[in-house]
């Protein structure tokens, strides 16, 4: 049931259809309940899932939608039953604003995978307000306690937005097939997430290799803690590393060969896919058979996964590498962002949307 609630106009920005470019557009957000936080939003990051979303790549979106779910601002309220935040803090908000909390997968820490169905912050169901959840493209945003991060005053605020997807969705791969030291990583792509794997998958003592398509990023990836690079295009670099990788986390948002990866795992090593091409990619059986490989995916992570892994970067001072935007940039940004051309993370001030 959907009870009537206290709305408040927003300002944002919104793709109208899978084809027009975003535009400005102001919506109506829930005013704070008793367990809810309202944020102001200062910046937010943009994920090639933003750009999948917004052309309905991944099946039909529900429009308006107003995209973006690497959050973070100021709280400037509080609903009177919230502990963890006051006004005047630093919050964040990543890829989901609610869940049930009662199925296994949520009661396991895991509401990404919510068998009554995740609420994403944006294009999903809104069960509160009614339509569907609007994004961090916009002035404010209002969740539920349960569902917003604290962010360490330690780190560069702006710099801190990409973690809330980029970083979860390689910090928790990396953590669940115990990637550590002594272990030979790879990571395919240096894009958003790809870059943040690199730095989060040496900072955990694993012994990471990039792959590129890009030549020109190769100086880049040494910097951020790969010990080599390999261009993927060149077969002869690729073939130096047959059977030798622990692990390979893959972050390509294109068609790309995934039997060029699987080749280079060492017997019983796993290649996990964080990026979502809208295509089916073909496997060889034999790819997976010889030496027991494992293909898998994964999908974000937890809210309790992702403070500890907000609070493993402000301890390792991790960021993500950033280029700050203004919202008026940001259809720009997303064709810079299909070539490839992005250092490493788009992020948007929002203060540049003015009221
Ligand atoms: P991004 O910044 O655009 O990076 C993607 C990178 O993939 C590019 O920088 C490029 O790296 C490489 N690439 C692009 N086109 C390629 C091609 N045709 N062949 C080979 N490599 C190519 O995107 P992102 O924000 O990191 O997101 C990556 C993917 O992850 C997207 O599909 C996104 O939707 C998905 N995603 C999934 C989750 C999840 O929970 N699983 C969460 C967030 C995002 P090089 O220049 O180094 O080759
Ligand atoms: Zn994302
Ligand atoms: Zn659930």
């Amino acid at each position: 049931m959907i009870v009537t609630l206290a709305m408040t106009t927003t300002k944002a920005f919104a793709a109208h259809a899978a084809t027009s470019p975003l535009a400005t557009y102001s919506f109506e957000r829930r005013d704070p309940g008793p367990l809810d936080v309202q944020i102001e939003i200062l910046f937010c990051g943009v994920c090639h899932s933003d750009l999948h979303t917004v052309r309905s790549e991944w099946g039909p979106t529900n429009y308006p939608c107003v995209p973006g779910h690497e959050i973070v601002g100021r709280v400037v309220k509080v609903g009177s039953e919230v502990k963890k935040f006051k006004e005047g803090d630093l919050a964040g908000v990543g890829c989901m604003v609610d869940s049930c909390r009662t199925c296994s997968a949520c009661q396991a820490n895991l509401e990404q995978f919510c068998e009554n169905g995740t609420i994403f912050t944006y294009n999903s169901p809104d069960k509160k307000s009614g339509g569907f959840t609007c994004g961090g493209y916009s002035k404010s945003i209002v969740v539920e306690e349960a569902f917003v991060l604290r962010i360490s005053d330690k780190l560069d605020p702006a710099a801190t937005a990409p973690l809330l997807c980029a970083g979860i969705t390689t910090y928790s791969p990396l953590r669940h097939w115990k990637v550590g030291k002594g272990q030979k990583v790879g990571v395919v792509g240096l894009g958003g997430l790809g870059h943040m794997g690199v730095k989060l998958a040496s900072a955990m003592g694993a012994d990471v290799i990039l792959f590129t398509t890009s030549p020109g990023k190769t100086k880049d990836a040494l910097r951020l803690g790969a010990k080599d690079v390999v261009v993927s295009k060149n077969a002869d670099e690729m073939s130096k590393h047959a059977n030798s990788f622990d692990f390979i986390l893959d972050t390509v948002s294109a068609n790309h060969d995934l039997n060029a990866y699987l080749s280079l795992l060492k017997r019983d090593g796993t290649m996990t896919l964080v990026g979502a091409p809208i295509q089916p990619l073909p496997v060889e059986a034999f790819n997976l058979i010889f030496q027991r490989h494992t293909l898998a995916g994964s999908l974000i992570g937890g809210i309790k996964e992702t403070q500890e892994m907000l609070d493993f970067c402000a301890e390792h001072g991790i960021v993500s590498e950033i280029e700050i935007i203004p919202i008026q940039q940001i259809n720009e940004a997303y064709e810079r962002m299909l070539k490839s051309d992005v250092k490493y993370r788009f992020v948007i001030d929002m203060r540049s949307l003015k009221d």
